[in-house]
């Protein structure tokens, strides 16, 4: 037809060959325990008060300086965002220039980086991990030519282990005058002690991640931060929309990040911690599993003998889980996101009723 046509002449080429970010609600799963995207199970209950008329704030006060109270920074090292996905952009958008600068990253790790890079046609020096999901430095250090921007992820999605730190300073340090190392910390919260926001002083070129999106329970909010040292965060300023965050969304945000929304978190946490104790002991009774990675996360790496009947079997009954084999070295793996008990045993229960090897 002739939309075809046309947007074959026009689409960027790149756009062309892209494969959007996929989820299985976009798959149109059926499913009935939502296990794929390391949401939390259940909705906090927060109201809106904003004025709709009004253009929002672009970074609205509140959410800024609560969040660098809870964050333990300063108000002018936060940066609110679109979600963490909204950081990743930014970040290529101010320090990358297509057809002449790279961004790095370390598969397996999460998709979005590549998917970015892509949307914006900037090279990608893809850097696989070590064989314990550890930074290869010799082999970082060796395609270092053109890099400006490297995302590392810790703990790292899908496969829930964190980056040991004296990599993480040999990293910051080898890029001192040359790129900026984001640190994606996603998922903080479920080992908050691990956070790496001490360290924004002694390096001015790191950047962390953050989001409302796992232990805040706010996946459909879209909020997420940027921190890093103020000259940076002015950097990404000049190149975030006018008006990034819905007026309700910011006010819901400014709810969340209260002392009473703080502790609710944690509690989530604890509870989150004692379902997946749970899930990995029924697990491991499972011949059927070859092996269950450490997390400290609220979704657990699981290898199979033989992933895709597990998996087919668990999504026909309604089980949605996230299919991890095409990953770099995670043939035959899945991940399952923590939720309530319920859910947990609604996992062993249907893995026990197939009988699939
Ligand atoms: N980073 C990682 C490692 C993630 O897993 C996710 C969520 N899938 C994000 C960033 C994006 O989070 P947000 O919902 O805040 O965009």
């Amino acid at each position: 037809n002739d939309v075809q046509e046309l947007l074959k002449k026009i689409t960027r080429k790149n756009v062309q060959d892209l494969t959007p970010y996929l989820s299985a609600r976009r798959l149109g799963g059926k499913g009935d325990v939502w296990l794929n995207a390391n949401e939390y199970p259940i909705t906090p209950k927060l109201t809106v008060h904003s004025d709709l008329n009004r253009y929002p704030e672009c970074q609205p006060l509140a959410v800024i300086t609560r969040y660098a109270e809870y964050a333990g920074v300063n108000p002018d090292e936060v940066l609110v965002t679109r979600g963490a996905d909204e950081s990743i952009e930014l970040l290529l958008r101010a320090f990358c220039e297509p057809g002449k600068d790279a961004v790095m990253y370390c598969p397996p790790t999460y998709g979005m980086y590549s998917v970015s890079a892509e949307t914006f046609g900037i090279q990608q020096k893809i850097v696989p991990s070590t064989k314990d999901w550890q930074l290869d430095l010799e082999a970082i250090a060796s395609q270092m030519a053109d890099v400006k921007l490297i995302y590392v992820c810790s703990p790292n999605n899908p496969t829930g282990n964190l980056l040991h730190d004296a990599d993480l300073i040999k990293l910051l340090e080898m890029t001192q005058d040359r790129a900026i190392v984001a640190i994606d910390e996603a998922y903080i919260e479920f080992c908050l002690q691990n956070n790496k926001t001490a360290w924004l002083k002694r390096f001015p070129h790191m950047v962390i991640l953050r989001t409302l999106s796992k232990a805040f329970a706010l996946a459909g909010l879209r909020c997420g931060f940027t921190l890093a040292h103020r000259n940076i965060i002015d950097t990404l300023l000049k190149v975030i929309a006018p008006y990034p965050l819905a007026a309700p969304v910011a006010d819901m945000a400014a709810q969340a990040l209260l002392p009473e929304g703080i502790e609710t978190m944690k509690q989530r946490v604890l509870e989150i911690e004692k379902n997946r104790t749970y899930l990995i002991e029924a697990l491991s009774h499972d011949e059927r599993v070859v092996q269950i990675y450490p997390s400290f996360t609220n979704y657990i790496l699981v290898r199979f003998k033989d992933s895709a009947p597990i998996f087919k079997g668990l999504w026909d009954s309604g089980v949605i889980l996230r299919d991890q084999s095409k990953q770099l070295g995670l043939e035959n793996c899945i991940r399952i996101t923590i939720g309530t008990e319920e859910e947990m045993q609604a996992v062993v229960r249907v893995l026990r009723s197939l009988t699939v090897a």
